[in-house]
């Protein structure tokens, strides 16, 4: 059966890049990797684009919006055959890139150290794996990282969830039969998903307060209009932390944050916990002596939930009450948002892919700086230097 072909589809004339979009298969995946705006995009730029049936479904996109975006549309091995770039939201499985072209590039979220099987299958199949979760955070690249677009989404979406589990209203309201008072809502870890957290809250009409490691975010909470909780007799992480992210905090530290903490949490209504340590499991935050000092109703979403958690207790997906309070996390928090989450996650791969095209290959070239930091494999071999030794 030939494939489908959309009205704006055009021959490219020179070289070119076939790029395929397959469906997401991981469970509980809503997103998908590139949206019509992106296909028109990269077919702008020259490529053509091959995009499985239903790719799009999970973020109510059909198959005839990218048909009208000029894309290919069929089965899974007609759209990967030849391709030279596979794009997808997290890694396809292997066995799934029979077809590509030689030395075809993967392009997606690939978890490189919690699925390091599959980064040496891609590189036994001859791919170029790059993992767009490790681009470094400089400025160019601030429009392709994933991880501020899907983490401020999943700031957003974790307060909300919080509120709806929430037996109370958030705001403050008086009314002829009596006044409700405002949420106290706390936030830990003021990265971009904390710093979206704050932003919610305080919209919803909640009284928030927030917490990091890193003394560059204090500033950032107060412009938010919520209330720093910092431990001052200890150092934590002066300035933005390296690459803005935190590294590891010494003993007193921990425990002069602890016991801060643990005072502030029994006043909370709302707890939103987002701290991460890039490589490393989700740093532990709240254990379970602290949430039995809470108040009974109060409700704790965990951001962290897939790397492990920052609540003791903690399990994806599911609400845990512990000692009358309700612990929640979800396993992928932006597959929950997914026509935003995708729309965002499209533009980030289509601002790389666009960033190092090379019109006269027809296909992008990455530079060193980039390159280093997100190719995992290459001719044949696992080449990333945190994957080696
Ligand atoms: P992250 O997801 O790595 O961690 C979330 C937050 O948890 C961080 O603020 C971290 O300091 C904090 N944290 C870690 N351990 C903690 C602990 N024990 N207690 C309390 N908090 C703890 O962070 P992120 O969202 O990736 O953002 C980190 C920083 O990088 C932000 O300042 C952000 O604005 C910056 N950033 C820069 C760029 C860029 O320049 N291209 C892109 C994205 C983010």
């Amino acid at each position: 059966m030939e494939p489908a072909t959309g009205p704006a589809a055009r021959p490219p004339t020179g070289p070119t890049s076939r790029i395929a979009v397959l469906r997401e298969r991981a469970t509980g995946e809503t997103r998908v990797s590139a949206t019509p705006e992106t296909v028109r995009k990269l077919i702008a730029l020259g490529a053509s684009l091959a995009v499985e049936t239903g790719a799009g479904l999970g973020a109510a996109i059909s198959d005839g919006e990218y048909l009208a975006a000029g894309a290919e549309v069929g089965q899974a091995e007609q759209v990967v055959s030849g391709a030279n770039i596979v794009l997808g939201v997290q890694g396809p499985e292997p066995e799934r890139l029979g077809g590509v072209a030689p030395g075809a590039w993967v392009v997606a979220a690939l978890d490189p150290f919690g699925r390091r099987d599959r980064v040496s299958a891609y590189a036994a199949a001859g791919l170029e794996a790059l993992a767009m979760e490790l681009m470094p955070r400089i400025t160019r690249a601030q429009s392709m990282d994933i991880l501020s677009s899907q983490s401020n989404l999943a700031g957003y979406k974790a307060v909300l969830v919080a509120a709806n589990l929430y037996g109370r209203a958030f705001p403050m309201m008086m009314t002829a039969a009596g006044t409700v008072s405002a949420a106290k809502a706390f936030v830990m870890g003021v990265g971009v998903a904390g710093l979206q957290a704050i932003a919610t809250a305080r919209r919803l009409g909640a009284q928030v307060s927030a917490t990091d490691v890193r003394s560059a975010t204090r500033e950032q909470i107060l412009s938010l209009g919520a209330k720093p909780i910092f431990v001052d007799t200890a150092q934590g992480i002066e300035g933005e932390g390296s690459g803005g992210y935190a590294g590891e905090i010494s003993d007193d530290y921990r425990q002069a944050q602890a016991e801060l903490v643990s005072a502030h949490l029994a006043k909370q209504d709302i707890v939103i916990t987002t701290a991460l340590i890039p490589g490393r499991p989700a740093p532990r935050l709240i254990s379970d002596a602290q949430i039995a000092a809470m108040k009974p109703g109060s409700v704790i979403f965990d951001l962290a939930a897939p790397q492990g958690g920052n609540v003791e207790g903690c399990v994806p997906d599911q609400v845990v009450e512990r000692h009358g309070v309700k612990i929640l996390g979800y396993a992928n928090t932006p597959a929950h948002l997914p026509a935003e989450a995708s729309a965002l996650f499209a533009r980030n791969l289509f601002n790389f892919v666009s960033a190092f095209w090379d019109k006269d290959q027809g296909k992008p070239v990455l530079d060193e700086e980039i390159g280093n930091a997100i190719r995992l494999t290459q001719g044949g071999k696992v080449i990333h230097a945190q994957l080696l030794g």
